[in-house]
């Protein structure tokens, strides 16, 4: 796990696997931990890492529904857990799915947790809008498209924008919900890049805004190629295109034709 400060109250955490990132934010004697690595010794360390870096854990944020980035109450058990209301929907119209997804992927990898993870009551925070830290205030913006749920987090004192599982310098755009949503999720992110001077991405980590544009006019032509009559001769970004990536274009395209199909 690498921890990166890009601002004396923003720490950045990514997970071995996926590059998962996780967002340590403080403003006024409180911390939110925004999404969760993923491998137990991982979250292990967290409350340590808060603790040596200052920042007084107050609470657990999450971007979106998908299962590795709601960990953290594995780190922080009984804390509350702020979603999206679209998230909080999601999650209770499916019971029990994070916890079988998680068991899935411990069992392929023979990972045991000391502890069964619990997410019963959830802050259902509506987006857009405001949550407050200490003596300021988080900005929640709507941010669906690659799932149906879902916000991006803009802390405005440090000029950071936590964008969930979009602007990836690894993976693909993933419109599992509606390429729709997902370019019109990627135009409202577009203001908010244009201020910040760091942006995390869900799977990658921290990006300069130079970097984060460049990703989002990459994604906007895969995402319009994508959506054309031919959907599977849509060229890959420019480092990403290994065969993972390929496979996840498969299972896009094959999803657009589901979709579509009688
Ligand atoms: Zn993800």
């Amino acid at each position: 796990m690498r921890a990166v400060g890009v601002h004396e109250d923003v720490i950045v955490v990514e997970s071995r696997v996926w590059r998962t990132a996780a967002v340590l934010v403080r403003r006024g004697g409180e911390a939110f931990l925004i999404d969760s690595p993923v491998f137990p010794d991982e979250l292990e360390l967290l409350p340590s890492l808060l603790e040596q870096a200052r920042f007084p854990f107050s609470g657990l944020l999450a971007t979106h529904g998908d299962w590795d980035h709601l960990l953290g109450r594995l780190a922080f058990p009984g804390s509350s857990l702020g979603v999206a209301e679209t998230t909080a929907a999601r999650l209770r119209a499916h019971p029990g799915g994070v916890q079988r997804e998680l068991r899935d992927f411990d069992e392929r990898n023979y990972l045991a947790r000391p502890a069964p993870l619990a997410l019963g009551s959830l802050d259902a925070l509506p987006v857009p809008g405001y949550c407050g830290l200490g003596d300021g205030e988080l900005e929640l913006h709507p941010a669906d498209g690659h799932t149906i749920d879902g916000m991006a987090i803009w802390i405005p004192w440090a000029r950071v924008l936590v964008c969930g599982d979009y602007l990836s310098p690894v993976e693909i755009p993933l419109p599992e919900a509606s390429i729709d949503g997902y370019r019109a999720t990627l135009q409202r992110l577009e203001p908010l890049l244009e201020q910040a001077d760091h942006v995390v991405a869900g799977h990658g980590g921290a990006l300069d805004r130079a970097t984060a544009r460049r990703l989002l006019d990459e994604d906007r032509r895969y995402l319009e190629a994508l959506a054309d009559d031919d959907a599977s001769a849509a060229a890959l970004p420019p480092g990403r295109r290994d065969g993972e990536q390929r496979r996840l274009h498969a299972a896009n395209v094959a999803r657009l034709s589901g979709a579509s199909g009688p």
